[in-house]
């Protein structure tokens, strides 16, 4: 079973995660390749399996070089169009990885082939770009409706499952979170906590789904704050969830 996941930091904010058995490991959205291969050879470690999120080229970049030398399995989304991929999952996939078992969900909205793969085993969850800490991605090509009902299949998880995103946008998305619920106690606290690691360069993550559900605005819809906050952005009233998280959704790309 997987007994250690780290970052590998590459580009300007992502985290390619890195789950790790013994000499032998899986990397999800891998989209450097010399960024793995420097933590593989320093390590001493040999790739198993990648497992992708989505068609994005920061999470694809480099699945074809790190799989033309270690051959791969090669897990990802169904539609063909990503390069590489060989095991196509969708809902309710199930899948085993270095001996541990992993579930698919879609959960489409930044994109629509987006999929995330959690794990009971090691109460973990791989999102990619759906649900960032303190914040969720961006609507690329999906609606409102499908990232609230992808965001749902992550807050019914165990709250102590472990949020593993692709990339440190913590402190800024709660810089906007503080905008949106000013008086959330946790929030605050939190946001000072992710202030401190941030002066010193230390990474932000993994989160968790209980800490998610008590800062994360996208989350947070059915709180009065968050309401009324979403309600003078759009300047209307009676919003219903989905269209709050489609107002603060659209106030976080004004802001
Ligand atoms: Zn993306
Ligand atoms: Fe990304």
């Amino acid at each position: 079973m997987i007994s250690n996941i780290e970052a590998i930091p590459a580009f300007s904010d992502n985290y390619i995660w890195i789950l790790i058995e013994g000499n032998s490991v899986a990397v999800v959205d891998p989209g450097d390749a010399s960024a793995v291969e420097n933590f593989l050879s320093k390590n001493n470690l040999t790739l198993e399996a990648i497992l992708i999120t989505h068609h994005h080229f920061d999470h694809t970049g480099g699945i074809l070089d790190l799989a033309s030398k270690w051959n791969p399995k090669v897990y990802g989304p169904s539609g063909g169009h990503i390069n590489g991929i060989d095991l196509e999952l969708s809902e309710n996939s199930i899948i085993k990885i270095l001996n541990t078992e992993f579930r698919i969900f879609e959960t489409p909205g930044h994109t629509l082939d987006h999929i995330a793969y959690y794990s009971k085993d090691i109460d973990s969850l791989f999102c990619g770009d759906t649900l960032f800490s303190g914040g969720c991605g961006r609507l690329f090509e999906g609606t409102p409706l499908q990232m609230f009902d992808s965001l749902k299949k992550f807050t019914d998880l165990p709250e102590d499952t472990r949020v593993y995103c692709t990339h440190e946008y913590t402190l800024s998305n709660l810089t906007f979170a503080l905008e949106v619920e000013p008086d959330n106690v946790d929030l605050k606290k939190y946001f000072e906590e992710v202030s401190l690691l941030r002066d010193s360069n230390l990474i932000s993550l993994p989160s968790s789904i209980s800490l998610e559900n008590k800062i994360n605005p996208f989350l947070r819809t059915s709180i009065d704050q968050v309401k009324n906050n979403a309600e003078n952005y759009a300047n209307k009233k009676n919003l219903q969830p989905v269209e709050i998280l489609a107002a603060i959704r659209d106030w976080k790309d004004n802001f």
